[in-house]
């Protein structure tokens, strides 16, 4: 049996028998794991809040040989979604965790079983970061949904039209269904548009860290713009809808 200590970010956790629940984390250097937090259901008392998406913290865990489960023996918070909710009005600080749990839920979906993948713990744990100051939440979701998507090399191209090759996207751009191309107004219609405004949105994260991102002030227009964009590009990527896409629009706080 080996030991380990790592900085990792809890992605989810579900039932595991009477008492104990699976934990799935992103440790920064060893990929996704799985493992068994002994006593987790029954009593809050050895994990306390440790175990919410997307808190990061330190986890020690013991690995054996041939086995897909560790065993869980300690979470140290660092960092907790539940740190981002203070000061925010009970529907804000409801809308703070279930994006909180999206972006977990991407996570667990970008990263694959044992494979270490330090940009996505990196991204993650900067987004839940950036969640405990104050700014748009929904601008660090697309942000977020940026990153991820351009962090596989799949974001499309936002200079020029690929179509007619000759214009340039800055005025605005038409995402094509079903493909990974945002095209020109003059070539095309039909699917989710960006104004010119989301395309500096878009400019501005390529370069810009989380908190400055969602510290700026971008419209609500622009983010719609983005959203749609985003989840069909991630839907496409994940060729499913996830659940909590829905659970993210069903509670956002009306303006
Ligand atoms: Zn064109």
């Amino acid at each position: 049996m080996r030991v380990y200590s790592v900085d990792a970010l809890i992605l989810r956790t579900y039932r595991y028998g009477e008492a104990d629940r699976v934990v799935v984390f992103l440790t920064s250097d060893r990929g996704k794991k799985r493992g068994v937090a002994k006593n987790a259901s029954k009593s809050r008392r050895r994990f306390g809040a440790a175990l919410e998406p997307l808190t990061r913290g330190r986890v020690a865990y013991a690995e054996r040989e041939h086995r897909d489960l560790v065993r869980i023996d300690r979470v140290e918070p660092h960092q907790t979604p539940l740190n981002a909710t203070r000061g925010r009005e009970s529907d804000e600080a409801a809308h703070v965790l279930t994006c909180a749990a999206y972006f977990a839920e991407l996570l667990d979906e970008w990263a694959p079983e044992g494979q270490p993948n330090e940009r996505l713990f990196r991204l993650g744990s900067a987004v839940g970061d950036a969640l405990c100051h104050p700014g748009s939440v929904d601008a660090l979701a697309r942000y977020f949904e940026y990153w991820l998507l351009r962090l596989e090399g799949l974001y499309p191209a936002i200079d020029v039209c690929p179509a007619c090759r000759r214009q340039t996207l800055s005025g605005g751009a038409v995402l094509v269904p079903g493909a990974w191309h945002y095209i020109c107004d003059a070539c095309g219609h039909g699917g989710p548009r960006l104004s010119a405004a989301a395309i500096t949105f878009l400019r501005h994260a390529a370069t810009r860290t989380p908190v400055e991102v969602s510290s700026a002030s971008a419209s609500p227009g622009v983010l719609r713009d983005l959203e749609r964009a985003h989840h069909h590009l991630i839907a496409l990527h994940l060729e499913k809808e996830l659940r909590s896409t829905r659970v993210v629009k069903e509670l956002r706080p009306s303006p």
